[in-house]
């Protein structure tokens, strides 16, 4: 893909996009909402009804807890950029299919890379398994920060898990605190040695 000097550019490339099936049933493309250099980034699953309706990430009932978590550590959606895995509501809100995901995933690794943040936060364990580029328990590595390409990733339970289960909730919010220490320890790990696979055959 062509390298873009901007998001606005990369949602240019992506245009109305037809790389893979979810285009036929989506009412909108969900790029992606926030600050352009962010600090810290939320890479969620991918759009559900409300957000495909209103083409912006986490505007449903999760995202008004990730509102709520942010305000808790003084944050607001402003401050950070949100966004998902893919950028097109699975029907039903069904698993990103594997080839759903490659076909979107060198548009998450762009915004990645023109936002360049220290941190970046994976909702729920699909988007911790894509960005981890391995199988992963969420309940066994939730909220700890992990070295990634240029920053470091910290995978949390989804915020929509946490409106069901009041356990994983005080989770979630623990996992916040640890958030907002890792944002003001200043440093950031290496760049990254090589190029993300855009292949990567996960499930
Ligand atoms: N769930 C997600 O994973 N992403 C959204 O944008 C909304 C709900």
């Amino acid at each position: 893909m062509h390298e873009a000097g901007s998001l606005e550019e990369l949602r240019g490339i992506l245009g109305e996009c037809d790389r893979c099936q979810l285009c036929q049933n989506r009412s909108k493309i969900v790029f992606g909402y926030g600050n352009p250099d962010a600090r810290l980034m939320f890479v969620g699953e991918g759009p559900g009804r409300v957000e495909d309706a209103q083409g912006l990430p986490f505007v449903g009932p999760a995202g008004k807890l990730l509102d709520d978590l942010l305000s808790g550590i003084g944050l607001k959606r402003a401050d950070v950029y949100i966004t998902n895995v893919v950028k097109c509501r699975p029907p039903g809100n069904r698993d990103p299919l594997p080839i759903e995901i490659d076909m979107c995933n060198p548009f998450l690794q762009e915004q990645i890379k023109l936002i360049h943040p220290s941190v970046v936060c994976q909702l729920g364990r699909i988007a911790a398994t894509v960005m981890m580029k391995r199988s992963i328990q969420i309940s066994k590595i939730h909220g700890q920060k992990y070295i990634g390409p240029g920053y470091f990733n910290v995978p949390v339970f989804h915020p929509a898990a946490a409106l069901r289960t009041p356990s994983t909730r005080d989770l979630l919010l623990e996992d916040f605190a640890n958030l907002k220490i890792y944002l003001e320890q200043e440093e950031s790990p290496a760049e990254p040695p090589a190029p993300q696979p855009e292949q990567m055959g996960l499930f």
